[in-house]
């Protein structure tokens, strides 16, 4: 075994530090086991430390009441920082997640960015002042810090994951407990690092990393603190309802980013080649690990057969290998447990559709050791089926057909979840029809995951969660309103 693997500690008040029980823990490479860090193995102990750093830094530090101006600086340096480490930032989300080098760089990019914008709403926060009412008095609306802030996230964005939250949280005033995902903690105990180069004070970011059990233990007692006011979770459905029940102690904020099995629907007149190529993009980004992932596709009859075809020559054109390469568009899933469980569903899918692609790992022995997926699409699934209703976070889309406008939003709205969906259509009218008939967060017109518009608010309807991330709206989540009646006298 390699004893050239990093090490790294907990973040606690500005500083490294190792977990107080000297406990580790081991994360492996998904490609191909080599060992890609050693972390420090947080227990309840730990996160009541960090929780105790950032309340102090709340209740007496500088950063809640620091001039916007400093937030900028401390959150526009930070992103300099992360553009300067992207190839360190990236290399580690490779190793310890197997995304795709390209993906990788792609994220850490998007973090920077996402910096750069909550620098800017920092300096241009406002609160408002109502005059108009009554002229013997004065109302003021101001916007506080919501306090000690505790960000639970998932392992399949890494980076964005924690930015989208810690970034808005800093610009507010908040001060930060985080507690990563077990399967790729590092780009969080890097980012901690480039804060504290960045300026930002000790204790206002604190990382406690754990292994999978404590990891759960750690985010309860974040959860459930009385000393935390406002909890952001990204994860699966049923942890979230964990910590929602959890954050009752205190009744603190709860901001939900949930699961989803969105559809992505496709009219007869759609732009067909690009509808085909998205289609594919749409539920393997990431090799399907994204909460947004268009893993319905509701096909009109008309186009059915050949927009399967094309469907099925692009699945068999992704480069599945090794997630140093700039070639590969595809890696592994993130552990042996999620390739079973995707395998499952796969098992799951024979029964219940008809296998158009994929469907089997890999033969190539290039691959032998990582937990790869190919594309696989199931035809002619019913939307009541496991494989139509339950979110598979691997590779495998449901293709389900309908013939009308209202059948395809009833479909679209037959499902638990409400977090993302696309409609392809050179009909404005059909597109908004749709768009406003189907309750999720987000709709995509003639695209998926991105028409190129960043920092709009994401979030979910439904078992999708709760509260929005980016945008304006996401400064908000971390913000308190305070109502001030002033009398004239
Ligand atoms: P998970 O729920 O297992 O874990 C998420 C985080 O919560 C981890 O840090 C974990 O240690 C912690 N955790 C686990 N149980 C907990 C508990 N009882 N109390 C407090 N914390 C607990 O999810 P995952 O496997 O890491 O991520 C995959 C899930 O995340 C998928 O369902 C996916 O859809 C969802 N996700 C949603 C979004 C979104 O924005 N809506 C984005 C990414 C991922």
């Amino acid at each position: 075994m390699s004893t050239q693997a990093p090490q790294y500690d907990l973040w606690l008040d500005g500083a490294d530090r190792p977990a107080a029980s000297g406990a580790t823990f081991t994360r492996h490479s998904p490609f191909d086991g080599t060992l890609a860090a050693v972390f420090a193995d947080g227990d309840e102990g730990d996160a009541e430390r960090a929780v105790d750093a950032a309340r102090q830094a709340f209740d007496s530090g500088p950063w809640p009441n620091s001039p916007a101006r400093r937030r900028f600086e401390v959150l526009t340096e930070t992103a300099r920082q992360l553009n300067a480490n992207a190839d360190t930032v990236a290399e580690r989300m490779v190793l310890e997640s197997g995304k795709p080098v390209s993906l990788a760089l792609g994220e850490v990019a998007a973090a920077a960015r996402c910096f750069e914008y909550y620098a800017g709403l920092a300096l241009s926060a406002e609160g408002s002042a109502i005059n108009e009412r009554n002229p013997n008095a004065l109302g003021l609306v101001l916007r506080e810090p919501i306090g000690v802030a505790a960000l639970i996230t998932a392992w399949n964005f890494p980076l964005l994951g924690v930015v989208c939250k810690l970034a808005p949280a800093l610009a507010a005033g908040c001060t930060v407990v985080a507690k990563p995902s077990h399967l790729c903690p590092g780009p969080a105990v890097l980012l901690a690092r480039y804060l504290g180069a960045a300026g930002l004070p000790g204790g206002v970011f604190n990382v406690v990393t754990s292994q999978r059990e404590r990891g759960a233990v750690v985010g309860q007692h974040f959860a459930a603190s009385l000393k935390v006011d406002k909890v952001a979770f990204t994860g699966s459905t049923a942890s979230g309802q964990a910590v929602m029940r959890a954050a009752a102690a205190n009744t603190k904020r709860v901001a939900l980013e949930l699961g989803g099995k969105s559809a992505n629907i496709v009219f007869g007149d759609a732009p067909f080649d690009d509808a085909a190529r998205t289609a594919l993009t749409a539920f393997t980004f990431n090799s399907g690990q994204q909460c947004s992932a268009g893993s319905r596709l509701l096909l009109h009859r008309d186009i059915h057969d050949e927009f399967l075809t094309a469907l099925a020559e692009h699945a068999q054109a992704q480069v599945l290998g090794d997630p140093r390469d700039a070639a590969t568009t595809m890696g592994p899933l993130i552990s042996e447990q999620q390739l079973e469980r995707v395998l499952r569903y796969i098992e799951v899918g024979r029964t219940e559709g008809k296998l158009v692609t994929g469907g089997d790992v890999p033969d190539d022995p290039a691959l032998k050791q990582g937990y790869f997926v190919p594309p696989t699409v199931f035809d002619e699934v019913d939307n009541s089926s496991r494989l139509a209703q339950e979110e598979i976070f691997g590779p495998v889309l449901a293709v389900i057909p309908f013939d009308t406008e209202e059948e395809a939003i009833a479909l679209a709205n037959d499902s638990a979840y409400g977090l993302a969906g696309g409609v392809w259509t050179r009909s404005l009218d059909t597109a908004i029809r749709v768009v406003k008939g189907i309750r999720t967060g987000k709709m995509f017109v003639n695209s998926y995951n991105t028409a190129g518009i960043e920092d709009m608010p994401h979030g979910g309807y439904k078992d999708s969660g709760t509260g929005r991330e980016f945008g304006q709206v996401g400064l908000e989540e971390f913000q308190e309103l305070k109502t001030v009646q002033i009398l004239l006298r």
